[in-house]
């Protein structure tokens, strides 16, 4: 019975939550990749991510067009220190799963909102490989029609909800207690096509510790979630 409704609900998530890949997406992750690195490699950390937005806000203006992989070359496997996405179709949730697929260690989630399916694959794949993987998730995962809480609570990923505020609004994910990926973007489909949201990946150790201590304490007062 149990197996039964787990393949049920999971299926269902699936369906109502098909992957976004596109050509295009890699072509603008391509170009963002590539002013990020541009602004990694000359001003400090904290500059860059303003600076970068400005610099791929102007090269959108401008019709700036830096070409597909093999005319960046090894620009494409830059590892900027901060690199940001906007949405829509802004590349937020590609980059957030090529983030999860590079971890080696842990993954820690605190989400509002997490519907979207290749997210949540991502992590589950994560787990798969040996990864400590827990996810925090705001208490309206409890009664959202689609949550990925239940996607990811039934695959015996350690997930919790966090009641202790009016909500838990923090949309942010740990990788390896070093890297920090957060900002307004929901993880999920609206937030990837529809709305205005932002998102921001920080590779600082120090920021990472900070970020890690707060998600700790979330999880503090959280209570174990097996899904619906
Ligand atoms: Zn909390």
């Amino acid at each position: 019975m149990i197996v039964a409704n787990t393949a049920a609900n999971v299926t269902d998530f699936l369906a109502a939550n098909p992957s976004q890949d596109s050509e295009a997406a890699d072509e603008r992750m391509t170009r963002d990749a590539a002013v990020c690195y541009f602004v990694s490699m000359t001003l400090h950390p904290r500059q860059a991510g303003l600076i970068g937005a400005v610099l791929l806000t102007a090269g959108t203006t401008l019709g700036v067009k830096l070409g597909n992989d093999s005319t960046i070359g090894p620009l494409s496997h830059a590892r900027p220190a901060v690199q940001v996405h906007f949405s829509p179709n802004g590349g937020c949730t590609d980059a957030i799963v090529r983030e999860l697929d590079r971890a080696k260690r842990s993954v820690r989630v605190q989400a509002y909102s997490f519907t979207s399916a290749p997210i949540a694959k991502s992590l589950i794949s994560a787990a798969k490989r040996g990864l400590d993987v827990q996810v925090i998730l705001d208490k309206s995962n409890r009664t959202d029609k689609y949550s990925a809480g239940d996607f990811l609570a039934h695959a015996n990923i350690p997930t919790f909800i966090d009641d202790d505020h009016a909500i838990a609004h923090n949309k942010l994910i740990i990788i390896d207690g070093t890297t920090v990926i957060t900002g307004s973007f929901n993880f999920s489909k609206a937030a990837e096509s529809s709305n205005a949201e932002n998102l921001v990946i920080i590779r600082d150790a120090a920021i990472a510790s900070r970020y890690v201590a707060n998600w700790k304490g979330h999880r503090a007062h959280s209570l174990p979630y097996g899904g619906k």
